[in-house]
């Protein structure tokens, strides 16, 4: 293990004397030890050999259907938060014949596949689920479990009448462009071939399960699965836990992100033997959930929870506030840069950013004595801290995963930052030394840096016969992230120089409103067309350019340690051109308000 220079206690960092060279230093090190050559290569895609990791293990009833080939105005990909909101916004609209097609059985996305045991919403729930005010719904808990969200979403589906035509467990294959007739034809694995005058494309953030390129990880003849497609046949339990078939069984996670914070506890409660590798690792806050209170839910106005949103996203893209209406781990570095304010740093000569710093430093090291109220044994307890600025990788919040380590038959695994070094027919292999285990769980997150059609699983085909790839592979263009052009009439809702905050929904929120304001243009002024000018995606993606900061809309940085936040620490300038708004999501969602209420539509050309 590495010998740092001491950490600075809370007290010594209060009289402002701790060694903030010495800790910029010992970041360094931690992210230079981490940076990769290959980057996203690093990963291996889920398809041919690797298929079965991504079938999906929650069907009750495989549905058996004739293919559909009909025509409707318009088309949504995705059944997660952002076809939801899309055909929200254009119910609310006035528009009737929409089709949803969705991989999974049912409404949900990222909470259909999400149902490892102890997931569970990490942003409060107040904030989180979108629609609430407009559905009539009030969370159940601050940090509501995965099972509500999904019956949630189910609830909107119902509510915005969207099961009406909708395809589930159908995948979309391809989307061709058909110039004559000024309609777009998306075909399924299921044979369908549907027209559609309008597409929205809401395939999801962290959609496509990666697996890491570890040297043999075929060879492995134990079993595995990824957190996506948890395997209850064979942990037993549900989502709540009591995993009682791992009794006698020696497993691997490898993984120490947001997914297996969560889920690590559970396994280690029933496992015979739990290993969890590390790479980096993951800051974990305190939790603190609790039940809604009915008074205060009684007490709220109408209006309250844009208001609290924005707050929220306010508080997290560090813009300070009057109030801070979550008040958690995730705004508290802000609510500790505020406390510096109100006690002089700024009078005291101290730039904005030293004192962010500053209070990034007090934060972090907070994280770090956590670790050591938590975890008995100090070289564990070393090994599980943290050392990169809060938001350099998303933090995570947990009571159960750091005392897990405490238990007798759970070991931290330290590859001390470069990652599992082989996996053998019996296990896995780190400094040399072999753990064989029954069953490794792949901990390892989502595709983020890799190209939209590889992530969506399919092409789309535009008016020039040429693929969005191909387009994009000279540089992205959009218009706010919306519209490509040569692509009519084809929405896309992602972070994809667009906004992005850490409140995922809140995004897709705001990019159903521009998408649903644009249809509705072309709708009631009769156009058959609309797409980007070339002028209006080439000026779009010169701003793009212009404000990146090397990390996603203002979180991560090439400072940071690697992580999808900041491309593996690999930023391109392909990758910074297919990045977010650099100026973060507030300025981004007023720029497109403005952008409506000014209502002349630049960037946009209308025909037909
Ligand atoms: P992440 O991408 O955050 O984590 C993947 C983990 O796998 C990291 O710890 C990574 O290490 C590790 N890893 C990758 N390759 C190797 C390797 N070769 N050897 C050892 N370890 C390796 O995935 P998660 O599924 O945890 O989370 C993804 C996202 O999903 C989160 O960031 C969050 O946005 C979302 N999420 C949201 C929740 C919510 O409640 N809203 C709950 C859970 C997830 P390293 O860090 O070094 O790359």
């Amino acid at each position: 293990m590495t010998t740092a220079p001491q950490d600075p206690s809370p007290s010594k960092l209060a009289d402002e004397g701790f060694d903030a060279d010495a800790m910029r230093e010992r970041y360094r090190i931690e992210r230079d030890k981490r940076i990769r050559e290959d980057g996203n290569e690093q990963y291996i895609e889920v398809t041919g050999d690797f298929a079965d990791f991504v079938e999906d293990p929650y069907i009750a009833e495989e549905i058996v259907r004739e293919p559909v080939t009909d025509e409707v105005e318009v088309l949504l990909i995705g059944g997660g938060f952002g076809g939801l909101q899309m055909g929200a916004k254009l119910r609310d609209a006035g528009v009737k014949d929409i089709r949803l097609i969705e991989k999974g059985g049912d409404f949900g996305g990222t909470w259909y596949w999400n149902r490892y045991p102890g997931a569970q919403c990490d942003i409060e729930a107040y904030v989180y689920l979108p629609l609430l005010e407009e559905v009539g719904y009030m969370p159940s808990e601050k940090y509501v479990r995965a099972k509500e969200i999904l019956d949630y979403t189910q609830r909107l589906g119902r509510h915005y009448d969207l099961y009406e035509g909708a395809l589930f467990q159908t995948e979309v294959t391809g989307m061709e462009w058909d110039e004559p007739s000024s309609r777009w034809t998306v075909t399924t694995n299921r044979g369908d071939a549907i027209r559609a005058r309008f597409v929205a494309m809401a395939n999801g953030p962290l959609h496509r399960p990666k697996l890491p390129g570890i040297p043999g990880i075929q060879e492995f003849e134990g079993h595995t699965f990824h957190t996506s497609r948890w395997d209850y046949e064979y942990t037993g339990g549900g989502p709540l836990g009591g995993l009682d078939k791992l009794g006698d069984k020696r497993v691997a996670v490898i993984g120490t992100g947001a997914t297996a914070i969560q889920c690590v506890p559970y396994v280690g409660e029933t496992a015979e033997q739990l290993y969890v590798f590390q790479r980096t690792p993951s800051s974990v806050d305190v939790r603190g959930n609790s039940p809604t209170d009915p008074e205060w839910a009684k007490s709220l106005e109408p209006g309250w929870h844009r208001h609290r949103m924005d707050n929220f996203n306010a508080l997290v893209s560090g813009v300070p506030q009057m109030e801070d209406l979550v008040d958690d781990g995730w705004t508290d570095l802000i609510g500790k840069m505020m406390r510096r304010f109100r006690e002089g740093a700024g009078d005291s000569g101290q730039s904005i950013g030293e004192i962010m710093e500053a209070a990034n430093f007090e934060k972090m090291n907070e994280i770090r004595a956590r670790v050591d109220e938590l975890v008995e044994d100090p070289d564990v307890g070393e090994a599980l801290k943290p050392y990169y600025q809060m938001f350099c990788k998303r933090p995570t919040f947990n009571d159960d995963f750091l005392p897990t380590f405490n238990r007798p038959n759970v070991e931290l695994v330290d590859t001390d930052g470069q990652g599992v070094e082989r996996i053998t027919k019996k296990g896995l292999v780190v400094g040399g030394k072999e753990y064989e285990v029954d069953c490794i769980i792949f901990a390892t997150g989502f595709e983020v840096g890799t190209s939209y059609a590889r992530r969506a699983g399919y092409e789309v085909v535009g008016r020039k016969g040429e693929t969005l790839t191909e387009k994009w592979d000279r540089g992205v263009k959009t218009l706010h992230g919306v519209m490509s052009r040569d692509f009519p009439n084809c929405f896309i809702m992602s972070a994809i120089q667009g906004g992005f905050t850490a409140n995922f929904p809140h995004l897709l929120d705001e990019s159903a409103t521009q998408i649903a304001y644009i249809i509705d243009h072309a709708r009631t002024n009769g156009h058959t067309l609309v797409e980007p000018t070339q002028e209006g995606e080439d000026a779009w993606a010169a701003t793009i350019l212009e404000k990146a900061n090397g990390g996603i809309g203002g979180l991560g940085g090439p400072e940071c340690t690697p992580g999808y936040y900041n491309n593996e620490g690999k930023p391109n300038p392909g990758a910074i051109q297919a990045g977010p708004y650099g100026e973060g999501s507030i300025k981004f969602f007023q720029l497109l308000a403005d952008w409506r209420d000014e209502g002349s539509l630049e960037g946009l050309e209308f025909s037909g």
